[in-house]
């Protein structure tokens, strides 16, 4: 944009044009060249002054109008629909929306989830609902999935439903030894139950060992069956602390999360 003496962001229009005379359509327009102008509106400093004082007691729409009465070229910049003008009361609302992520189609919420489990006695461990060899397992109430764990919590954590142990309290003896799907699954529910779903998941592992890359797809593509999502909506990661710490001195796995869901739109929701 360096070579122009100004630019705008602005939007084609794409609603068809008419020009109306007593209420009705006199005529329709052809909207191939029309743009909506938005702002920020740029132009170097001295040939915009210069312009202005030019028009100076002209009533002209915005600066890109003096820019043009002054014979300066003006760069249309594609801009969006969320660039909003806030003119009238409602835009203040709208304008809201946006800010919050939120449009006629729904609510975008975001959730974190974050698991430990240590190492025991053991010839495999469950990570994300893979059964993986390994010369240790690794010790919880339940089959101590722990990237399970910190899905579950994430997913809870988009829609402010609390903590997988208040869910499924250690203290049952019914969740001895449980597969972690099952938690994932409730959490899902609860989602559902909310008018929501999983945008995306995004998962790290943390460890030394077992290596993950080897199962990575495999459990991905788990996850994405438990909720039954796209598997392109869930990410599996893994990466090692460099021999630092618990999980560098190979005492145990941790995981982290996070799930992006969407909550549908309620009809005339303003806030
Ligand atoms: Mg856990």
């Amino acid at each position: 944009l360096a070579r122009w003496p100004g630019a705008i962001l602005a939007l084609p229009v794409t609603d068809s044009v008419k020009r109306a005379g007593n209420g009705t359509v006199a005529a329709s327009l052809d909207r191939a060249d029309l743009w909506r102008a938005q702002t920020p509106q740029a132009f170097r400093y001295r040939d915009i002054l210069a312009a202005h004082r030019a028009a100076s007691g002209l009533s002209l729409a915005d600066d890109a109008a003096v820019a043009e009465r002054a014979g300066l070229a003006v760069a249309l910049v594609q801009g969006s629909e969320d660039n909003l003008k806030v003119t009238e009361d409602e835009d203040f609302a709208r304008a809201e929306r946006i800010l919050a992520g939120r449009s006629a189609d729904g609510e975008v919420r975001t959730g974190i989830g974050f698991d430990v489990h240590r190492f025991g006695p053991g010839d495999h461990v469950w990570l994300c609902g893979v059964r993986v060899p390994h010369d240790h397992g690794l010790v919880g109430h339940s089959d101590a999935d722990v990237g399970l764990h910190a899905l579950t919590d994430a997913i809870l954590g988009a829609i402010g439903a609390g903590d997988i142990g208040q869910h499924f309290p250690p203290s049952e003896p019914k969740w001895r030894g449980a597969p972690s799907d099952i938690f994932l699954r409730r959490a899902n529910e609860l989602l559902a139950s909310r008018g929501g779903r999983v945008l995306n998941l995004d998962l790290t592992l943390v460890c030394e060992s077992p290596r993950v890359g080897p199962h990575r797809e495999r459990m991905a593509g788990r996850v994405a069956e438990i909720l039954g999502i796209a598997r392109e909506r869930v990410s599996v990661k893994a990466t090692t602390t460099e021999k630092l710490g618990f999980t560098g001195r190979g005492e145990g796995i941790v995981a982290q999360a996070v799930a992006t869901v969407r909550l549908a739109g309620r009809p005339g929701d303003r806030s």
